[in-house]
């Protein structure tokens, strides 16, 4: 057993059953032994690679979308460029160098990066100081707002602890993890029903409640309403709602049991687009989206970026710009294009986002 695992079963042993959002905040933010706490979990030796690990134009693209939007917003003279969750901070230091494109824009942003972990700040201290950016770092979100504001987070509302109720004939009783007879961990059901949840849902259904990403959304859509700007948020997860547990566990590019390494294995979920969108809304934002990875990068000119970036490499440095940007745009059940979506949330007085125009460029071999 880990370290983790021991502690959670002590944990259980005096104070019961915890919720399924306790388990997952433990597992990635617990101070010495979470996921994300003491270690770099990314690339191809490690545990999962994201959008911006697998092809510089990822970022490039962003990077010239917030310098458009930024001149959208009337070119204020102060902007802060907010990330959540930087990871390695490969995405920042690849829209930073694009953005350098726009006269003004660079000069005119302050970098602030909302980071739970010691160690990907550190990681993301050197990747930025070779850009020359000395970013400021927040342990949470509201910290990080202030004045007309843009927010980029990749993957990080997908790492946002939840709740789950599975539908019983009693109603929705909440799921829990608890012990085992043999003292290992194991899913189980609170004895009574949770009688504020009224959803109508077939028998053994599963309502995951993500409280923590739905106020992430919410507060940034609050801000930029209030003081300008926008967010973006890209992930995996459906446009429309559903039911089903979506909980799930990665280690060294594999799925394994949610419960058999906490603390050593990625824990992730799906992110609810709609209910994201109808928080962004409700606070008071213009909400843009959810359009697929693959309809927004193609719209931000992901093929003339590859074809300007292809004709200066060398045939080996071209296969491979080829197999990364394919990869973010690939269709099918398990590939990026079109699992992931791009939300924005926005000032009310913008014009259509770049991106969101839903705008299908031919395809290319
Ligand atoms: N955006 C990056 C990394 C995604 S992994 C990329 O695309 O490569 C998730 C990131 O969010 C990590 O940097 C992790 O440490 C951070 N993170 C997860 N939960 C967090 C929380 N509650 N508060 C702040 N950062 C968090």
């Amino acid at each position: 057993m880990s370290l983790l695992a021991q502690e959670l079963a002590e944990l259980i042993r005096q104070e019961g059953p915890l919720s399924v959002s306790r388990y997952m905040a433990l597992c990635l933010g617990h101070p010495r032994h979470g996921y994300y706490m003491k270690q770099d979990p990314f690339g191809a030796d490690g545990d999962f690679t994201t959008a911006p690990e697998i092809s510089q134009v990822f970022g490039e693209l962003i990077g010239l979308w917030a310098a458009s939007l930024w001149q959208a917003m009337g070119a204020p003279a102060s902007v802060r460029l907010v990330e959540l969750g930087p990871g390695r901070g490969t995405l920042m230091q690849d829209m930073l160098r694009a953005a350098r494109a726009l006269p003004g824009f660079r000069e005119a942003l302050s970098v602030h990066l909302v980071e739970m972990s010691p160690v990907l700040r550190e990681r993301q201290r050197v990747t930025l100081a070779a850009v020359g950016v000395e970013p400021h770092w927040h342990d949470r979100i509201d910290q990080a707002l202030d004045g007309p504001t843009i927010v980029i987070a990749n993957e990080f509302l997908d790492a946002l602890p939840l709740d789950q109720f599975i539908r019983t004939p009693e109603g929705w009783r909440e799921r829990l993890v608890g012990l085992d007879d043999e003292g290992r961990l194991a899913f189980g059901l609170a004895g009574e029903p949770d009688n504020s949840l009224s959803v109508a849902a077939p028998a053994s259904s599963v309502l995951e409640q993500p409280a923590a990403a739905l106020e992430a959304v919410a507060a940034i859509a609050r801000h930029v309403a209030a003081e300008g700007g926008v967010g973006l948020f890209i992930d995996y997860g459906p446009a429309r709602s559903g039911f089903g547990d979506t909980l799930q566990a990665l280690k060294r590019h594999a799925f394994v049991d949610v419960l058999a390494e906490p603390g050593d294995a990625d824990l992730t979920v799906h992110v609810d687009f709609a209910r994201m969108a109808q928080a962004g809304l409700a606070a008071g934002a213009a909400v843009h989206g959810a359009a697929t990875q693959r309809d927004f990068l193609l719209a931000l000119g992901l093929q003339q970026r590859f074809e300007a970036l292809s004709r200066r490499a060398t045939p080996e440095q071209a296969q491979t710009l080829a197999e990364g940007v394919q990869r973010l745009i690939d269709t099918g059940p398990t590939a990026m294009g079109e699992l992931f979506k791009v939300l924005a949330v926005a000032e009310r007085n913008l014009p259509l986002l770049p991106g969101f125009d839903l705008h299908r460029l031919p395809e290319q071999g």
